[in-house]
């Protein structure tokens, strides 16, 4: 990986090299953590809220409870204070009176004192009263009664409203038993309202049979002018069942959200339990304990949630729990899903710039072959131009055989500007006339290479650095990219000098006479049909000055042939010092010469022929002597060939050698 590419961050703080698993199962745990540290903080939350309900919840059923047990003492001294200030209550006023007092109680009795001297007579009158088979009875056993034994006082049950459907305990004697005596004898020496120990109760149903006793004494009015109070007249007994107290007019078992325990702990450490929920508390810290004092007894009321209760305040930590960890994972998933796709796009681009680059390796590579290939081609010059012309490559072999530096060229100049200007323009020219149109002159060789002659190589001159000229040979091809679109031209030139001048050479040597180095037969023949054909197309006219030497067999014969080469030289030299620019002279074989004068009419033909021959009779050759030679004459007549005008010219030669040689023939009619 580069240090670019490490370096990078992905959102700004997450290194691209790091795992996307990483990194997804950090950014999960940092959500784990941070689930468990706002379910620790909504733990708090939720105990304080839970407390605060529960709180508010039981003290509202403690207070309930209290004013229960108050409304118990209220109602029983209600009904004592209904017996002091009343001088005798008859039963029917006792039930009037007692009857609506009996809530949450399950009986009102009124236990009169009887001395054991008044029983008979107490129960014949209440026996008269119409209480059958009355009688002062206690306890034998649980709940049966049975007549009383005798002792000094007695206070049995006189009147009685009761809930309970059983028959009522008339007569029973409440200080009859000992727990039941002890909270009478508390009464009365407290001279208040004094509740019994947990226990049996007589005369009520099996499931309120257990319960507590309020009794109240009852003194007669004390005398409106003394200070102590009345003779004990009997008690008021408010039988309890703490089972219906606690439960009346409240949710049944199943549905309270409290759980209640009042105990009896008047005699601690030992304690009575004096009503339990049904409903089991909650595996829960929270609960309160309220004391409570009640008529002479100690109580203690403990309150702790039910089920109900903690089904009724759900915490809401396993739904944060849950919604953390969800939360988590998905925004781990998402984080890994953007990891790992970057990281897969950023492999992609790496994949793809690591092929770029070996592409552009290569490339170089195949560049820099190329370049060599074409640096090594030092003989050849290899120009590559765009399609404007200009020149974009210039190889070693161009610089060599054209003087330039690559550096100045490339970029700089265009091939036509290499090119020699008047053999351009001829060529732009003769291209404009033929396509009759105008041809640009960058066109010009390309049309010529690519449209005209396809790879066929033209010659050219181009003009060196030095401004001297280079003979090409150029060949110059398209260049194509990879969609075959022209991008440019390829121009091949071989440096053809050398060539030219061998073929110049060869050319020379072909159309001259080897001994004398003037123009042989042939070229006087190329030349004579071309002159022929000039005037026939364009009308003029020329002669030929046609000469044979005079008994050049003698010289040979007499001096040698040597001599005789000599002598052919020597007449040559002589002659071409006296002909014009525009004549060609030409030896056509042995001692026989032809002079070709363009432009020249019979008698200046003639004129020529006299200067000639003068020439030749005023120059003696040396060791030879003067040499002469006959001379004919012909102008070209109009429909007149080449051979026929030779032939005249040739008759004039011999004419002049009829006549005595040294002489010039005119030309014949
Ligand atoms: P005439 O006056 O009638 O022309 O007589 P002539 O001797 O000049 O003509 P002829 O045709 O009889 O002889 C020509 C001679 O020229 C014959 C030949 O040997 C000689 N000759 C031809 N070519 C050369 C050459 O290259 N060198 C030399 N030395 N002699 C040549
Ligand atoms: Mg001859
Ligand atoms: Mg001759």
């Amino acid at each position: 990986m580069s240090s670019n590419r490490s370096s990078a961050k992905i959102l700004g703080f997450i290194n691209e090299d790091t795992s996307s698993w990483a990194v997804a199962a950090l950014v999960f745990s940092a959500g784990a953590v941070l689930t468990a540290l706002l379910a620790l903080a909504n733990v708090e939350v939720y105990q304080r809220q839970l407390r605060q309900r529960f709180d508010l919840l039981a003290a509202e059923r403690v207070s309930r409870i209290q004013d229960r047990l108050e409304g118990q003492l209220r109602r029983l001294d209600s009904l004592r204070r209904f017996f002091v200030y009343s001088d005798d209550v008859s039963e029917q006023e006792y039930n009037g009176f007692a009857r609506p007092l009996l809530t949450f109680t399950q009986a009102y009795s009124w236990a009169p004192k009887v001395l054991d001297s008044d029983r008979e007579a107490f129960e014949k009158s209440a026996r008269d009263a119409g209480v059958r088979n009355y009688s002062i009875r206690e306890l034998d056993g649980v709940s049966s009664l049975a007549v009383a034994n005798r002792r000094p006082v007695y206070y049995p049950v006189r009147f009685s409203q009761s809930r309970s459907t059983l028959e009522l305990p008339l007569g029973f004697d409440v200080n009859s038993e000992r727990v039941r005596q002890e909270t009478l004898e508390r009464a009365i020496w407290t001279g208040e309202m004094a509740a019994s120990p947990h226990m049996n109760l007589v005369g009520l149903e099996t499931e309120n049979s257990k319960g507590i006793l309020l009794v109240a004494p009852v003194q007669s009015r004390p005398h409106p002018e003394s200070s102590s109070l009345g003779a004990l007249q009997g008690f008021l007994v408010a039988v309890i069942s703490l089972h219906k107290m606690m439960t009346e007019g409240l949710p049944l078992s199943a549905e309270d959200n409290l759980n209640l325990r009042l105990e009896d702990i008047t005699g601690a450490p030992e304690s009575d339990v004096l009503y339990q929920s049904a409903a089991n508390a909650a595996a829960s810290d929270l609960s309160i304990t309220k004391t409570l004092n009640f008529a002479g007894r100690i109580y203690q009321l403990k309150v702790r949630p039910t089920s109900v209760f903690i089904g009724a305040n759900p915490s809401s930590n396993d739904s944060l729990v849950i919604l953390g960890a969800l939360l988590s994972f998905m925004l781990s998933a998402l984080l890994y899903v953007l990891i790992s796709q970057r990281q897969r796009a950023l492999r992609m681009v790496e994949q793809s710039t690591t092929r770029l680059r070996q592409r552009e390796q290569q490339l170089r590579t195949a560049h820099s072959q190329l370049r060599n290939v074409l640096d090594a081609a030092t003989q050849v010059a290899i120009i590559a131009t765009d399609m404007n012309g200009l020149i974009t490559t210039f190889n070693i072999g161009a610089e060599k055989m054209l003087g330039y530096d690559s550096s100045d060229i490339c970029g700089v100049r265009t091939l036509c500007e290499l090119h020699l200007p008047s053999e351009l323009a001829a060529h732009v020219n003769e291209l404009s006339q033929r396509y009759d149109r105008v041809v640009d002159t960058v066109e010009v060789m390309l049309i010529e290479a690519v449209q005209e002659h396809a790879h066929q190589a033209n010659d050219w001159t181009l003009v060196r650095h030095d401004g001297s000229h280079l003979q090409v040979n150029m060949q110059v091809s398209p260049v194509l990219d990879e969609h075959d679109q022209w991008i440019g031209y390829l121009a091949v030139c071989l440096d053809i000098t050398e060539r030219k001048r061998v073929e110049e050479e060869l050319r020379t040597m072909s159309v001259t006479d080897a001994l004398t180095g003037v123009y042989n037969r042939r070229y006087f023949q190329e030349r004579l049909q071309a002159e022929v054909f000039r005037v026939e197309q364009y009308g003029g006219l020329f002669s030929v000055v046609m000469l044979d030497i005079d008994h050049f067999k003698a010289i040979n014969d007499q001096l040698g042939h040597a001599v005789g080469d000599h002598v052919l030289q020597a007449i040559c030299e002589r002659l071409c010092h006296r002909l014009r620019r525009s004549d060609v002279f030409c030896r056509l074989g042995g001692e026989e010469f032809m002079v070709l004068c363009p432009d020249t009419d019979s008698d200046q033909a003639y004129g020529l022929a006299v200067e000639l021959w003068s020439a030749l009779r005023t120059q003696p050759v040396d060791g030879v002597g003067r040499v002469t030679a006959s001379f004919g004459i012909a102008s070209w007549r109009e429909g007149e060939g080449a051979d026929a005008l030779l032939l005249r010219a040739d008759s004039g030669v011999y004419a002049a050698k009829m006549t005595g040689r040294d002489r010039i023939q005119p030309e014949l009619g």
